[in-house]
């Protein structure tokens, strides 16, 4: 029995489109072990790589889409991608919120729905010994209907295999310069799924919070000791990292005797002066907080649940014990104006110190986040590759006047942060 996994790490839909490589596809690798925990052979190629009009036939390809990621560079090959195999499995994002049109137009067999370490394996297993079981989150053109149930979702993560990153070459795996400020090489790893909270341009789909136990981290990162001795530091992908005090309390405990150098993502109201100390004596170097905006006004909108004193003071305090900070923000959501921008820009520079650098995103409506659906027609007229993460100027709401206001402010945002904090304000390293 065998799969071959496809992923995509396309330099162009990296943030800014620079050429670097990207985070190895964690999702795809954590399917691929648990396959080969099930005695299934699993190739992974990424589709950049190799020309895929070279690529022997397979029984079975694999994608994992992500609508506002990489829907688009799957799309364009997809007539290709399924002349090279008998069947083809979609699973991830994509498929989970719009089955109907990965069938159709991405020439999907089966659909796999939520999260797809148990149901993959299950799934080859019956293709291949073409049997009658009943696999949970399969969608096939026969029963369409299915939709997302939250038992698609996987509870103890702590039974999952470790990511068979031994399937990705080394330098794939082992990434130079991605702390920023560090010149280690590090590796990139995650230790909770999903996300309790409800802001209104995210597309968690995963909304119930699991992480696993720090023991089990742990074992994880021994493990990449052991296999990458020239690994120098982590870098955690969780939505926010700091989400329980205690189980971080005890990832800290766990991990400072490595010695390693880390950096997380977090939401500024997880911040407390106990636990910043304590990641900063593990090894964590710099925390990433979602920010959004300066605006009050705008973090409301956004259903963000945040207060500008709570920003301030995470940025203060995790300056203050020798953690350097990165910002992310948002532009360009319903209201923003020049009001909105002035606001953060006056936000910005009363706390520039304690700012190491910034991401300015432009706002899209990503498939599946609340403010997606409550732009209604969106799907109905618009085009599905112009809903992506990067780099989108659209008009999605408001009048024509309230668009070319927009337009100027984010004009004026963004000449102000490459002004402090030079061209794309520093964001080439995650
Ligand atoms: S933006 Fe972060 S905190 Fe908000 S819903 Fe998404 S993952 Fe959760």
């Amino acid at each position: 029995m065998k799969i071959l996994l496809i992923y995509c790490d396309d330099s162009s839909i990296a943030r800014f489109g620079e050429k670097r490589k990207e985070f190895p596809p964690i999702g795809l690798l954590y399917l691929a072990a648990s396959c080969e925990a099930n005695n299934i052979e699993v190739e992974l190629v990424n589709i950049y790589s190799q020309d895929i009009s070279k690529l022997e036939h397979h029984h079975i390809i694999g994608l994992s889409i992500n609508s506002s990621y990489n829907y688009t560079s799957f799309y364009n090959h997809i007539q290709m991608l399924r002349e090279k195999c008998d069947i083809l499995v979609v699973g991830g994002q994509h498929a989970t919120i719009f089955p109907q049109q990965t069938l159709t137009e991405l020439l999907a067999d089966y659909l796999i729905i939520g999260e797809g370490e148990y149901a993959l394996p299950q799934l080859i297993h019956k293709i291949y010994n073409n049997d009658a079981v009943f696999v949970s989150n399969i969608i096939t053109k026969d029963n369409i209907s299915n939709v997302y149930s939250e038992n698609y979702r996987i509870d103890d993560l702590d039974v999952l295999p470790i990511p068979a990153r031994h399937l990705m070459k080394k330098e794939d795996i082992l990434l130079d310069k991605r702390i920023y400020g560090e010149d280690i090489k590090s590796i990139s790893l995650i230790t909770s799924r999903g996300c309790p909270h409800n802001c209104e341009f995210c597309a968690n789909v995963y909304k119930g919070f699991r992480h696993r136990s720090a023991e089990n981290v742990e074992l994880e990162i021994a493990q990449l000791i052991l296999d990458y001795p020239e690994m120098k530091g982590l870098v955690f992908l969780d939505e926010n990292l700091l989400f329980s005090e205690e189980h971080m309390t005890q990832i800290c405990d766990r991990i400072s005797k490595y010695k390693l150098k880390w950096t997380c993502n977090a939401r500024v109201d997880c911040f407390n002066y106990t636990l910043i100390n304590k990641m900063r004596d593990s090894g964590c170097v710099e925390v990433k907080y979602g920010l959004e905006s300066g605006s009050q006004r705008i973090l409301d909108r956004m259903n963000k649940k945040i207060t500008l004193s709570q920003i301030s003071e995470a940025l203060i305090g995790t300056h203050k014990v020798g953690i350097r900070t990165k910002c992310f923000l948002l532009f360009g959501f319903p209201g923003d104006n020049l009001e909105s921008a002035k606001e953060t820009i006056d936000f910005l520079s009363l706390h520039e110190k304690y700012i190491s650098r910034i991401n300015l995103f432009n706002f899209s409506p990503l498939p599946n986040s609340p403010i997606f659906k409550k732009l209604g027609n969106v799907m109905d007229n618009r085009n599905l590759n112009n809903f992506r993460l990067y780099n989108q100027q659209v008009h999605w709401w408001g009048t024509q006047s309230d668009y070319e206001e927009m337009l100027t402010a984010y004009e004026i945002l963004t000449k102000f942060i490459n002004e402090r904090y030079g061209e794309n304000g520093k964001g080439s390293c995650n």
